[in-house]
């Protein structure tokens, strides 16, 4: 059929049924299922964290429907499957409150994990958010000649059962997080004990009287070994790199909201200079303890490659008393020890692999542009990374946590509305012109 009468035809079904949904036989499902191919009238949003909550919100407030796609079974898969049991929002309440919704008053300045979740279903439900679960987007591409993106999902371990989605708006918001970073060692296979990543980590309880080696000293890894101690355990940290560990409050205030008080006054260098300054009487010098500061400045150095400082919750003075060893890079594993580059070996029954997450948007968005190849983020530095070309968006993909994506989403839904309103006359998206290429 010709497609512009291909697209009429569709048109007149998608003013009986707005997500008009076809089969199509023999799709590429796969194990010998068809593929059904859904007409989406508003932008689809792929992933149904805080970022893709907050971005069908800001949507809905503006008048926009919105289709969610999550490959769990649940919203912030991240916050409810691969978090810690004693996790805290790291950052105080109100920075990391969504777009119209502020947390509870009765809730602490730092939420824990089970309270941020209560807030964000919560969330969803004033919003009427209704993410589709187990749909794991595994391809999307901009299909020029029709003028939409074509957004392939695999519904989860139901093989051959597949769904197209064709909308005209793409948002992505699968996360700086969505894939856990393994490294490889020498003698991996060969060690006997268990080794984890931090996603799998809930507590310190099955580690009781254990050696346990922790790799990584970003906020994860320094609060996994300080459950580790009050669970009884012995850990020791490998730190690789040069950290900035700072107090979570100084001054009666959270050192976050300070430093954002003090950077509407003064210049960064000199805000970096005061909260290393204080951070030096209240911690010491952390250097003493094996914890080199980078030279440049904690605030700089986030705005410059992201790197966030550790905000200490009690980790510090664990280091300071010798209940958590500090260890160089790892060399090698063998069968029941760690050796270090120093030439020490040491004998541990675990590890725990406190080595992040990287982005897995390269995986299953095939555009050229936008997201970077290697690193999965947008080209585009902050604040200008959360638009690309053709209809397609980013949301909390700017290294500025619950905050950052906030902005993102209410940019985005600003920016799609005023698209949205220019053709609301026209009753559905297939309405808009046919290809011209
Ligand atoms: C331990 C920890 C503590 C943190 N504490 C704070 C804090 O206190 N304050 C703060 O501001 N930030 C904090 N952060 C940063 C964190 O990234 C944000 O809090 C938040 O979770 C980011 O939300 P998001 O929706 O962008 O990503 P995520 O929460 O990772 O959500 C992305 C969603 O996309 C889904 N998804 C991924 N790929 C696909 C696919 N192909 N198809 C379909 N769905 C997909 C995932 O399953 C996931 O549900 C913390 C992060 C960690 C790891």
């Amino acid at each position: 059929m010709e497609m512009g009468s291909y697209l009429r035809e569709i048109e007149g079904k998608l003013s009986n049924d707005p997500f008009y949904t076809e089969k199509i036989s023999g799709g590429g499902g796969g194990g010998g299922g068809g593929m059904r191919r859904v007409w989406v009238p508003g932008p689809v949003i792929v992933g149904a964290g805080p970022s893709g909550l907050a971005a069908a919100a800001c949507l809905k407030q503006r008048g926009v429907p919105s289709m969610l796609l999550e490959r769990s079974n649940c919203i912030a898969s991240l916050w409810q499957l691969k978090t810690y049991d004693r996790l805290r929002l790291h950052l105080p309440k109100q920075f990391c409150e969504l777009p119209f919704m502020g947390f509870p008053g009765d809730f602490p300045t730092y939420p824990s994990k089970q309270q941020f979740v209560k807030y964000l279903e919560d969330y969803a439900e004033r919003f009427d958010i209704r993410p589709r679960f187990n749909e794991m987007v595994a391809e999307a591409e901009y299909d020029r000649t029709l003028g939409f993106w074509r957004v392939r999902s695999k519904r989860g371990g139901c093989h051959g059962d597949e769904t197209e989605y064709v909308c005209r708006w793409l948002i992505v918001a699968t996360g700086e997080n969505a894939e856990a970073v393994v490294p490889e060692f020498d003698g991996m296979t060969e060690f006997g004990g268990s080794i984890k990543h931090t996603s799998l980590y809930k507590s310190g309880e099955e580690f009781r009287g254990k050696k346990v080696l922790v790799v990584g000293c970003g906020n994860s890894g320094m609060e996994v070994c300080l459950d580790l101690c009050e669970h009884s355990a012995s850990p020791s940290l490998v730190v690789r790199d040069t950290v900035h560990v700072l107090p979570r409050e100084m001054l009666g205030r959270s050192t976050f909201g300070l430093s954002m008080w003090l950077l509407k006054w003064f210049p960064i260098r000199l805000v970096d200079g005061f909260l290393l300054m204080v951070s030096r009487l209240m911690l010491g010098d952390t250097a003493r303890f094996g914890l080199d500061r980078p030279i440049m400045g904690p605030l700089r150095l986030k705005n410059l490659s992201g790197k966030t400082p550790v905000l200490d919750v009690g980790t510090l003075a664990k280091i300071k008393t010798g209940h958590i060893k500090i260890r160089p890079s790892i060399k090698r594993l063998k069968r029941q020890a760690v050796e270090f580059v120093d030439g020490r070996i040491e004998r541990f029954d675990s590890i725990i692999l406190a080595t992040g997450y990287r982005s897995n948007v390269p995986s299953w968005l095939k555009e050229g542009e936008m997201f970077g190849k290697k690193d999965g983020l947008p080209r585009r530095p902050f604040p200008n990374g959360w638009k690309g070309e053709n209809g397609l968006y980013a949301v909390g993909f700017t290294k500025r946590g619950l905050l950052g994506a906030s902005m993102d989403a209410k940019r985005i839904a600003e920016d799609i509305e005023r698209c949205w309103k220019a053709e609301a006359k026209l009753s559905t998206p297939t309405t808009l012109s046919p290809p011209s290429t």
